[in-house]
């Protein structure tokens, strides 16, 4: 923006003076109206605060024109001085003010546009916060929690850094037992281990509480396996029911409930004759293959059979660990993979896929 600046403009106050006292009062009037109309003009012009600033320093500041100018009135005759310092000093307000204006417009003005840039439209759809989703393991451990609540099972928690006691010893399976083998141990000392199974809280449970009993214990498990089927970690859910005069029919009862309502009222399920330390008899529990309907096809091995849980009448022997009397009482127990129901429900092939926290898989639950 360039300051007006009059080459008729007397640079000196020699200069000036000399054409003032040549030419007179009417002179100098005309020349500080001329001066205050293009300071107006100026003024018209700008649009911004720092402009304005620009205006007030080059008219009224310490050097600016206007300024300068009242300066050298000293030159003049007395009475000529009077009437030019009037003029000057009504032009001098008359600029303060108009600056004072322009500023307060620009402000207004600015605010407006801001106003107008920063308009909230509250018709517009507000912005989702994305909801995370619980992972499958944990959906299918509540579904079976949920099972199992309906049927009067209390859900208990127990330790998973565990005494060899309570993972093998009190299940009946002493040091050296062919069982220790198939569940390969993560030992923390000789006497302490990561629980391989469930089935403690069986043992910690009764300990605790006379018959009945009705429990189950979900939870993390530990062996040291690692390929498409197995985890070192995976979940288990471990059941118990304790009572007079529990038969094999209850088991049956109890299970195939179950089945039904986690894969459906018309799953057919068998019970398969199995062993395991701590029950006798034992029995595997197997569903018709929901995925060729029994017909046989890679996911069941071409048997038509899924296998699903473990399960049987506790064996005596655990009874005598808690000082229950087996001729007292009876009950049975199962233990099922959580993860391995995931897989068979969701058709994964892949245990790790799990545990790998990639979300493209973990959305699709
Ligand atoms: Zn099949």
């Amino acid at each position: 923006m360039p300051f007006p600046r009059s080459p008729r403009w007397p640079k000196s106050v020699v200069g000036w003076a000399v054409d003032s006292r040549q030419k007179g009062v009417p002179f100098v009037r005309e020349e500080l109206r001329r001066l205050h109309k293009e300071i107006l003009a100026t003024l018209s012009q700008v649009s911004t605060e720092k402009e304005v600033s620009e205006v007030r320093v080059k008219s009224l500041g310490r050097k600016g024109t206007l300024t300068q100018l009242l300066k050298r009135l000293g030159s003049l005759p007395e009475a000529d001085r009077r009437e030019i310092g009037r003029l000057a000093n009504e032009i001098k307000e008359d600029l303060e003010r108009r600056i004072e204006e322009a500023i307060s417009h620009i402000r207004e003005r600015e605010r407006k546009e801001a106003l107008e840039r920063e308009r909230i439209d509250v018709t517009l759809p507000g912005r989702r916060i994305p909801v995370g989703t619980k992972h499958p393991i944990t959906q299918i451990l509540d579904e079976v929690i949920d099972i199992f609540s309906r049927l009067g099972f209390e859900v208990v928690e127990g330790p998973e850094v565990e005494l060899d006691y309570y993972n093998f010893e009190a299940l009946n399976i002493p040091k050296g037992h062919p069982a220790r083998e198939m569940q390969a141990t993560f030992f923390i000392s000789d006497e302490v281990v990561l629980r391989t199974h469930t089935s403690p809280m069986q043992v910690r449970t009764m300990e605790k509480k006379r018959p009945p009993v009705r429990m189950i214990c979900p939870g993390a498990v530990y062996r040291c396996d690692s390929d498409p089927t197995h985890s070192p970690m995976f979940h288990q859910v471990e059941g118990l029911l304790v009572d007079r005069g529990i038969t094999f029919a209850d088991l049956k009862g109890v299970l195939t409930v179950f089945v039904h309502q986690m894969f459906g009222e018309k799953t057919k399920l068998r019970f398969r004759p199995s062993f395991f330390p701590f029950t006798e008899p034992s029995a595997e529990v197997d569903i018709e293959c929901f995925i060729c309907g029994g017909i046989g096809c890679g996911v069941c091995s071409n048997t038509g059979w899924l296998e699903i849980l473990g399960s049987g009448m506790v064996d005596p022997a655990v009874y005598e660990f808690v000082n229950y009397d087996p001729e007292e009482v009876t009950g049975f127990a199962f233990g099922l993979g959580i993860e391995r129901i995931a897989m068979l429900k969701y058709g994964i092939h892949d245990i790790r896929l799990f545990f790998m926290n990639d979300l493209r898989f973990l959305k699709q639950f």
